[in-house]
């Protein structure tokens, strides 16, 4: 990773992510903050999953966002449409809460405050 501005190579550190879910950089050895890869989508299907597993644990949309350095409507929109965001090979664990759940639209309707 090299800083855009002063091209330094050395002293760049991870700094949070941009509200589009890439992770930012900080120069310090000049200061300025940068993104490498912006992305639209941004987040990247673990962290979907992740959240999707979550879910299903029981935590609420907003305790999730908190975890996973996310806004919950974020959360919100993965979980309803998981069948697009997730990879196809989910484990069978999951396949089957998901089926348990039933209409996951019903679900998350339960979790909104
Ligand atoms: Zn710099």
């Amino acid at each position: 990773m090299s800083c855009p501005k002063c091209l330094a190579k050395t002293k760049q550190v991870k700094d949070g992510y941009t509200a589009a879910g890439s992770q930012r950089y900080r120069c310090k050895a000049c200061g300025c903050r940068y993104t490498p890869n912006p992305q639209d989508q941004g987040y990247d299907e673990e962290m979907r999953q992740q959240a999707l597993v979550l879910h299903l644990e029981g935590l609420s949309l907003r305790l999730i966002g908190r975890l996973l350095l996310v806004n919950h409507q974020t959360v919100a929109n993965w979980i309803n449409s998981y069948t697009n965001y997730l990879p196809p090979d989910l484990p069978t664990s999951i396949l089957e809460l998901l089926a348990l759940d039933g209409d996951i639209e019903d679900v998350f309707a339960l979790d909104q405050e």
